[in-house]
């Protein structure tokens, strides 16, 4: 089956990145949110990234103008009836997604395939909650989307073997790499991002190095572009720690055990970048450790 339209639900972070990409490539869009606020945004910031590929010259100024007339956006689910994908790329708890997906699944073609972009929920429980399952999918994409090469593509239990094509043939019109995961806790980057950076933390918390030491030490001595307390700053450190707690809980393994300082810092509100103070303090013109 060959994909030509993509519905896009969540016009957050994820999902504008991801519906930017699918219209830059050609494909018509529509990008579904509750919030009138975050298409608002959605649609600034698509326009502002496309207008920094215009100036750098890797697009041209009327392939910006089309792909933005290939996004319609709205807050009606029944906008994604005629889609041949939805990607679902909204907030990331479970009970809402399920909702979401009782909601679309009766305005949707019989033969429409769904994925979901989450970064930790179980793809075969999600497709539990459809009525579809052999055409249901993770599409686990990276921040920023434009940029990041990767989407991790997941099967659930029921996932059928024409839907991988399909997804997979999508990823790469969308100028992505694919690498296939199994349905398990984290799938393949977070299981083994986030046990290192839980390590790091540990590290910091006995003491081993301090927050320089270990990022210095890390980006010198593994050629990483980021030190792991960096990047957890990044990613947010309340994110990580939620990531650790699927891990802990989906695999029982004390082996991923959320490090005590990470929690502490997340109890403090010291989120990392969104809020100013992590294990770096952003409030000067260059981050200092923030203890
Ligand atoms: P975000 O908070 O930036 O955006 C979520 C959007 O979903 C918001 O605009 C919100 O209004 C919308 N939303 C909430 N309820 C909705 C509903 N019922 N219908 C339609 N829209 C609804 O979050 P994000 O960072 O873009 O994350 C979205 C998804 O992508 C999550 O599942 C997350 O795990 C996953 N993800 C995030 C990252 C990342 O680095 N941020 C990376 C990979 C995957």
């Amino acid at each position: 089956m060959e994909i030509a339209s993509v519905g896009v639900i969540g016009a957050g972070q994820m999902g504008n990145g991801i519906a930017q990409v699918c219209a830059v490539s050609g494909l018509a869009v529509t990008l579904v949110d509750v919030s009138e606020a975050a298409l608002e945004k959605a649609r600034a910031t698509m326009a502002k990234n496309l207008d920094r590929q215009v100036a750098k010259g890797t697009i041209q100024a009327a392939d910006k103008e089309a792909a933005l007339g290939r996004i319609t956006a709205g807050t009606d689910m029944a906008g994604l009836g005629g889609c041949d994908i939805v990607i679902e790329a909204a907030t990331e708890r479970e009970e809402l997604k399920r909702k979401i997906f009782a909601g679309l699944c009766p305005e949707l073609k019989p033969e429409a395939i769904l994925a979901s972009n989450t970064s930790s929920i179980s793809i075969t429980r999600l497709a539990s909650a459809t009525d579809r399952p052999g055409r249901f999918i993770g599409m686990h994409f990276f921040n920023p989307v434009p940029v990041m090469k990767l989407v991790e593509v997941i099967r659930g239990i029921a996932t059928e073997e024409a839907t991988v094509r399909a997804v997979e043939a999508l990823a790469k019109r969308l100028g992505k790499t694919v690498a296939s995961a199994e349905d398990y806790p984290g799938f393949i980057v977070n299981r083994i991002l986030l046990p290192m950076i839980n390590e790091a933390v540990t590290a910091l918390q006995e003491g081993v190095g301090d927050v320089v030491s270990i990022d210095t030490a890390m980006k010198l001595g593994t050629n990483q572009p980021m030190g792991p307390l960096e990047l957890a700053d990044f990613i947010g450190l309340d994110t990580c720690l939620s990531i650790m707690r699927v891990l802990h809980e989906g695999l029982g393994d004390s082996k991923y055990r959320p490090s005590p300082l990470l929690v502490k810092y997340v109890d403090a509100g010291w989120l990392g970048r969104k809020t100013g103070k992590g294990f770096y303090d952003y409030s000067g013109e260059t981050p200092k450790p923030a203890r």
